[in-house]
């Protein structure tokens, strides 16, 4: 009986995925696997770590994805078997199918962060997978004195979310100035450029003055290792001993992918762009976070869309039919005071083994009055409920 598919990770990515197939074709068996019985959601959790928002208004839940029925099982996958297409969960369940999707979002590489690693990440937290760590971030806030200096340590491209290390150190500003004035934030970066660059330096000017300053790479602003014993973090020029240290580290996809052979030694997972379908394990597809999307960025908007291109392939696939191209299109916005916020979309088209941005591309203008800074503010509001109430509502 073809059409058992079951999706690994119930975040933006495989959510929207295991939806898009149920509502494809009512009679595919879909299994969704996902530890968690309360999603948090990473866009938007800057808010949370600046007091802006509270914690509840990031949890989703799956009862609606049951009510469409899809099987939800609350256990994470442990072990894949590709020859048998089987997967097994944690407490030893075999679930077998006929296309498997992975959407587990990423992991740290433990190797290129010396010092850093998860009894780290609780006195230099990364908040770079929303819950727990982002409300630590949050109190280590609330716990500074005035004056203090707050280090966000970034890492290179990929990443998840590539504007939002600038978009947090927006929003930190905006606490430190509202409550601590008299405090710094140090980005120590480990690219020269980044997304949006003009925009974000332009509001920074605007809004909060020399509050923020930023080593790039060139500068040795790359960090080489950290000492969570002495809050030391070292980069290629000099040494920092910050009074918070939000050190997100470099990603790789999440260990369910490696496991099940489909990352390669980027720690990314190859796909064919026409049906996110492994470069390296058959009947499985990667998507989200987890994939080599190219020119796509890694954000919660590509995911989404990722999911039901790749429920649309797989359809095509067991009904023995080429899939069609995918065309997808993304949206980012960046909120860098609550009353202030800007955006970039994009288009993409498989391009060989990667996606290609194309046209019909757009990026808010960096002159702008501020009613449009006001208006994209409020959009991306609405972008959020929209996004979650397609994923989760
Ligand atoms: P996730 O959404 O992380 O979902 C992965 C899921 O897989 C998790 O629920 C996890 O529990 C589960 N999982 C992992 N391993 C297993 C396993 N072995 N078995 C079962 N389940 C497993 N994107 C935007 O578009 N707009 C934004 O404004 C935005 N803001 C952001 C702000 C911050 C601070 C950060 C960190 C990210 C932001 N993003 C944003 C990016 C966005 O969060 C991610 O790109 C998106 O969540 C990727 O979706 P995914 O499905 O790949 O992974």
């Amino acid at each position: 009986s073809a059409g058992r598919i079951v999706v690994i990770g119930g975040g933006f990515g495989g959510a929207a995925c295991a939806r898009a197939l149920k509502r494809a074709d009512a009679k595919l068996q879909v299994t969704l696997i996902e530890p968690n019985k309360i999603f948090t959601s990473c866009p938007f959790s800057n808010e949370v770590i600046a007091g802006l928002r509270e914690m509840e208004t990031q949890h989703f839940g799956y009862d609606k994805l049951a009510a469409d029925g899809i099987a939800v099982i609350g256990q994470a996958a442990a072990k894949i078997e590709p020859q048998q297409r089987s997967v097994t969960t944690t407490d030893g369940t075999v679930l077998t199918y006929d296309r498997l999707v992975l959407s587990p979002g990423i992991d740290f590489h433990g190797e290129a962060l010396p010092g850093y690693d998860d009894a780290a990440s609780e006195k230099m937290p990364h908040a770079w997978r929303a819950g727990a760590q982002t409300l630590l971030l949050r109190r280590q806030l609330e716990a500074m004195a005035d004056g203090g200096t707050v280090v966000i340590a970034i890492p290179a491209n990929p990443s998840r979310c590539p504007p939002a290390p600038y978009e947090r150190a927006s929003l930190i500003a905006h606490y430190l100035k509202t409550k601590k004035p008299r405090s710094k934030v140090l980005i120590l970066d480990a690219k020269d450029n980044f997304s949006q660059q003009r925009l974000f330096e332009k509001a920074w000017k605007e809004l909060y003055g020399d509050m923020i300053e930023r080593i790039g790479l060139s500068q040795g602003g790359r960090v080489t290792s950290v000492d969570p014993a002495t809050m030391t973090i070292v980069t290629e020029f000099g040494n920092y001993t910050p009074d918070v240290a939000n050190v997100i580290p470099p990603q790789r996809a999440g260990r369910i992918a490696e496991i099940a052979g489909a990352a390669d030694a980027t720690g990314w997972c190859p796909i064919d762009p026409m049906s996110f379908e492994s470069k390296r394990v058959r009947n499985v597809h990667v998507i989200g976070d987890a994939c080599l999307g190219g020119g796509i960025p890694k954000s919660a908007s590509a995911a989404s869309a990722q999911g039901k291109a790749c429920a649309a392939a797989i359809v095509a696939l067991l009904a023995g039919r080429t899939p069609e191209p995918p065309r997808l299109t993304g949206v980012c916005y960046n909120t860098v005071a609550p009353d202030y916020g800007f955006s970039l979309a994009g288009n993409y088209q498989p391009k060989g083994d990667i996606f290609a941005e194309v046209e019909g591309g757009a990026t808010s203008p960096v002159d702008a009055p501020r009613e449009l800074r006001a208006r994209e503010a409020a959009e991306a509001e609405r972008w959020f409920q929209t996004i979650t109430t397609d994923t989760f509502g």
